[in-house]
């Protein structure tokens, strides 16, 4: 599954540009299959495990329903402990970040309850706390809940180990019948299932098992002089010797330079920008895609639409003039679950750019001196993978199934051997091993569909 960013939600530009600023570049698997709902006011239960980024989905859901012009409590979120409810208001104020005034209070025992009244004397919107601290409230007239139009149970599964239970249905019978639940948990055991049964309205369940962990992206600057580029290119894949990286140049000049200089080193590199006609360009982006080639250094406008699962490493060559447009490229590393890192070159001309950079990013971290890298020997990144190009494709309904066929046909190559199979518009792609590479390219030669001879170039 590829990430999401979240432009495809109806939020409010000012929403997008404050996910932006705190690091959300794409939507963890969970956020994409329940945020649409949430949104849309359904009911759901939600299950994923921890780590998911669940707090968002329904922190996004209840601020895009907020109605500014009433002051009263519009959505309650019972969690089962203090240190839960602290963290769900602070992820719930940063996301509320993007328009002034929003209040979310939080109670909970073990603080004096004076203070809690008077927080929500003064008006609150949306309040966060422990249900048995809630149920006191509601008990002392200080906490009204006839507005609320949302109500979340947060980890109700331990809500429920915690014996929550009698205080969750006399706090859900004090609220309208006509609102939203969401309920979320870990687990789902048949409690949970009673639990939705008696307070849910034909709840949409989600569900999210993969072990998806959120993206990690880390970031290192790296100063050098505007004439050193190309060494300090040469370092850092040294260095870091990225399974497969794409560097980004602003202009296409620059990435033909780039790419004669990583070639002449022996590395398996391709260029792509704008100047490249169709086939080159689906031939380049396949041979990327299956890792048969392991550099691809690209102008930001010809990399529009590159969807490489697993990207290691993104280099900014030149940094980009916005920093938008960095958070751009930075958002191909790193996904679904892997760690990436981004790798910046900056010359003396770029310290403004930087500076913008970790502005709206709110991150402070050092550029220093390329040389501080220590080189572990030529990188050539050796790919694992050859590209076997068949000419024809969706035109002449070529279907992997029938490539996969003919290559593995007489047991010479395994199937195992065999990785992606692509069917484009012009052409088809399939990755095949090193080892097996000449077998394959045999196979392939002597091969026929739909009663046809192939013809087949080794690529790149
Ligand atoms: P859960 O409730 O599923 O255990 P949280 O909502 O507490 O997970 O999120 C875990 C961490 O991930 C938090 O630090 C949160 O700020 C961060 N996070 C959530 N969504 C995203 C996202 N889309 N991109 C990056 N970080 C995210
Ligand atoms: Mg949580």
């Amino acid at each position: 599954m590829t990430s999401q960013p979240f432009t495809v939600l109806d939020l409010p530009e000012a929403q997008l540009a404050n996910l932006s600023r705190l690091g959300y570049l794409t939507m963890t698997p969970i956020q994409a299959a329940a945020l649409p709902l949430a949104m849309a006011g359904r009911d759901l239960i939600a299950q994923a495990k921890t780590g998911s980024g669940k707090t968002a989905v329904f922190a996004l859901a209840i601020l895009h329903q907020l109605d500014m012009t009433d002051r009263s409590v519009q959505a309650l979120v019972l969690c089962p402990t203090r240190e839960l409810s602290l963290q769900v208001s602070a992820e719930m104020r940063r996301l509320a970040r993007f328009q002034q005034n929003i209040k979310v209070t939080t109670v909970y025992g073990g603080q004096p309850i004076h203070l809690q009244k008077q927080s929500l004397k003064h008006g609150t919107h949306i309040v966060v706390g422990t249900p048995g601290r809630v149920k006191d409230h509601l008990e002392r007239g200080s906490l009204v809940l006839d507005r609320v139009r949302a109500v979340v149970l947060d980890e109700a599964d331990r809500m429920l180990e915690m014996g929550f239970v009698a205080d969750m249905e006399s706090i859900l019978s004090v609220t309208p019948r006509r609102r939203q639940t969401l309920l979320f948990s870990a687990t789902f055991p048949d409690h949970i299932q009673s639990l939705s049964t008696r307070f849910q309205r034909d709840p949409e369940r989600v569900q999210v098992e993969d072990q998806h962990s959120l993206v990690t992206i880390q970031q290192r600057f790296y100063h050098c002089g505007v004439g050193e580029k190309l060494q300090a290119l040469s370092l850092i894949l040294s260095h870091y010797q990225p399974a497969s990286a794409v560097v980004f140049c602003s202009r296409k000049q620059t990435t033909r330079e780039v790419g004669y200089a990583l070639a002449a080193q022996g590395v398996h590199v391709a260029v792509l920008h704008g100047d490249l006609g169709q086939r080159e360009r689906e031939e380049v982006l396949a041979c990327f895609q299956h890792q048969s080639l392991s550099v691809l250094v690209a102008t930001d406008v010809a990399a529009r639409g590159l969807d490489i699962k697993e990207l290691p490493a993104v280099i900014h060559y030149d940094l980009p003039p916005d920093p938008s447009l960095y958070i751009h490229r930075i958002g191909r590393t790193g996904r679904a679950g892997c760690t990436g890192i981004s790798i910046a070159l900056c010359t003396e001309q770029d310290v403004h750019k930087v500076s913008q950079i970790h502005a709206v990013q709110q991150t402070d971290l050092p550029t220093v001196p390329v040389e501080t890298l220590a080189s572990r020997g030529r990188f050539t990144g050796e790919p694992p993978w050859i590209t076997f190009c068949i000419a024809g494709g969706r035109k002449e309904k070529h279907r992997p199934g029938e490539i996969l066929g003919v290559l593995t046909r007489d047991g010479i190559v395994g199937g195992s051997d065999v990785g992606r199979i692509d069917v484009m518009d012009l052409a088809s792609f399939v990755a095949v091993r090193k080892p097996a590479a000449a077998a394959a390219g045999k196979q392939l030669k002597r091969g026929r569909i739909k009663g046809r001879p192939l013809r087949v170039r080794q690529l790149p």
